[in-house]
């Protein structure tokens, strides 16, 4: 699905955004509020937020000022105090943590914020107990013993995945966040996080040469 754009103008400059007046959800009309903050280390950062204005729908999208290089990094986190490291995370943006098999993957709804590792920490296990839920009434509707099986083998996952993400938000056990941003609408801002992409020695010239 082609999501809708419109041109805002905004502080002297034109953005894009991904999305018309109307709700996703419930096809109302929608306010739309703009600010726009230095991130220390990202630059000047455009956030549009979207409500609707009769259901809970509620977006926020990201445009930095500048134009950014896609973005690809992994940060191991290994203490309590650096769960304090911030993170964008875009539109453009997957956050992965693999030692607990999950994503965040990047979409016209995906919703955009400035927030540090605990919070990612925070909204993974927030997906996860909404599965869970999800998994309870499944679990209730059951029509046979081989599905309720199925389903609690899922459930089993789930409660895994909570138990890992607790632990992560307690600060007692190590874990690696990556982060893909194709737009460079995201990063991970720290010293610590590792440059995945390799960059190519002379920008340009060497782009569109096949070896
Ligand atoms: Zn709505």
């Amino acid at each position: 699905m082609i999501p809708k754009q419109k041109v805002i103008e905004f502080e002297n400059k034109k953005i894009i955004v991904n999305e018309g007046l109307t709700c996703p959800a419930c096809s109302s009309d929608m306010n739309i509020s703009y600010t726009a903050e230095n991130i220390p280390h990202f630059g000047k950062t455009h956030f549009i937020g979207y409500a609707c204005t009769k259901c809970n729908y509620k977006n926020t999208e990201l445009i930095p000022v500048d134009e950014k290089e896609p973005i690809e990094q992994s940060v191991k986190i290994e203490n309590e105090k650096e769960l304090s490291i911030k993170i964008v995370r875009g539109t453009d943006t997957t956050l992965e943590i693999k030692e607990v098999g999950i994503s965040l993957e990047p979409g016209a709804r995906a919703s955009a914020f400035y927030t540090n590792i605990e919070g990612v920490l925070q909204r993974f296990k927030g997906s996860v107990l909404s599965m869970q839920r999800y998994y309870k009434i499944l679990e209730s509707e059951a029509k046979s013993d081989n599905e309720r099986k199925e389903i609690k083998l899922v459930q089993k996952k789930l409660i895994d995945k909570e138990k890992k993400l607790n632990r992560y938000i307690d600060g007692k056990a190590p874990f690696t966040l990556i982060l893909r941003a194709e737009k460079g609408y995201g990063k991970v801002l720290s010293p610590k996080a590792k440059n995945l992409l390799k960059k190519p020695k002379k920008t340009n010239k060497m782009a569109n040469k096949k070896k």
